[in-house]
């Protein structure tokens, strides 16, 4: 955390820009522990930058890296709350909290702003934030380019990955997986040289059935060896199937760097 903070007074290093991903909250559906906001990633370039999910609590601990307004958009991999619900006080930050109210844009499953207007009883609620239903294929956002690839989880789920738009061919990108039951869908999207943050919800367990809907950290790991990766970061992973354990379970399967997400963490990619 103290390392972004300080990223955010002095800005970008010299050189050519390379992406920046902070992790704001990796948690899943529920977790006891304080300060264990929901998936939420901030991912930025050239000090312009996206955010990965939106999930409960992320909102409060976005705080801590950047205002929330000065954001190019939000990309949302699922309904699942954990991924969702904090644009609602996202939504009233950027109506009530500013000296003008400010408009985002949202990539986000078709349905989501029904689901979302249903919730709070007001169907155009999410109109703030306008954009596009997610579609498999790319797209852009500022300065960075998202592409989108339909994953085995519930209903309309997506994984991304991002790289810079004006990225060569061959330049590494993220890699995030959103929440997927079938390692096959998110190892489409990894190109060699990528940083793959995966959810690994059943880390340490035994390989389960498919309709389970989540991941182990050992079939992360493959994602990650077949995929060529340059590095592996677990996220979402069920308090109850030992976080720790799930990283050095993964580094015996892939041999590049694996790391445990945790708020706060920052990673450079390229
Ligand atoms: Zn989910």
């Amino acid at each position: 955390m103290l390392a972004a903070a300080a990223w955010l007074r002095t800005g970008m290093p010299e050189g050519p820009p390379s992406l920046r991903l902070t992790i704001v909250g990796c948690a899943p559906a529920y977790a006891l522990r304080p300060g264990h906001a929901a998936s939420c990633y901030l991912v930025e370039v050239g000090g312009e930058g996206i955010l990965l999910d939106m999930g409960q609590g992320a909102f409060a601990a976005l705080g801590a890296y950047r205002e929330p307004s000065t954001l190019r958009g939000i990309v949302v991999s699922h309904l699942h709350p954990d991924h969702m619900i904090d644009l609602v006080p996202l939504r009233h930050y950027l109506r009530y909290g500013l000296d003008q109210a400010r408009s985002l844009a949202l990539h986000a499953p078709p349905e989501l702003r029904t689901r979302i207007g249903a919730l709070m009883a007001e169907a155009a609620f999410l109109d703030d934030l306008p954009g596009d239903d997610l579609q498999p294929g790319t797209f852009q956002l500022g300065p960075l380019r998202v592409e989108a690839r339909p994953v085995t989880h519930a209903l309309n789920s997506f994984g991304f990955r991002v790289t810079r738009a004006a990225a060569e061919e061959r330049e590494p990108g993220l890699v995030y997986s959103g929440d997927c039951g079938r390692p096959e869908d998110v190892r489409d999207l990894v190109r060699p040289g990528d940083t793959l943050l995966c959810e690994a919800s059943w880390g340490t367990s035994s390989p389960v059935a498919s309709e389970a809907a989540h991941l182990t950290a050992r079939q992360a790991a493959q994602v990650a060896r077949d995929g060529e990766a340059a590095r592996l970061i677990l996220t979402h992973v069920l308090d109850a199937y030992d976080p720790a354990g799930s990283a050095t379970l993964a580094g015996t399967v892939f041999a590049g760097p694996v790391q445990l997400a945790s708020p706060g963490l920052v990673v450079d990619i390229g």
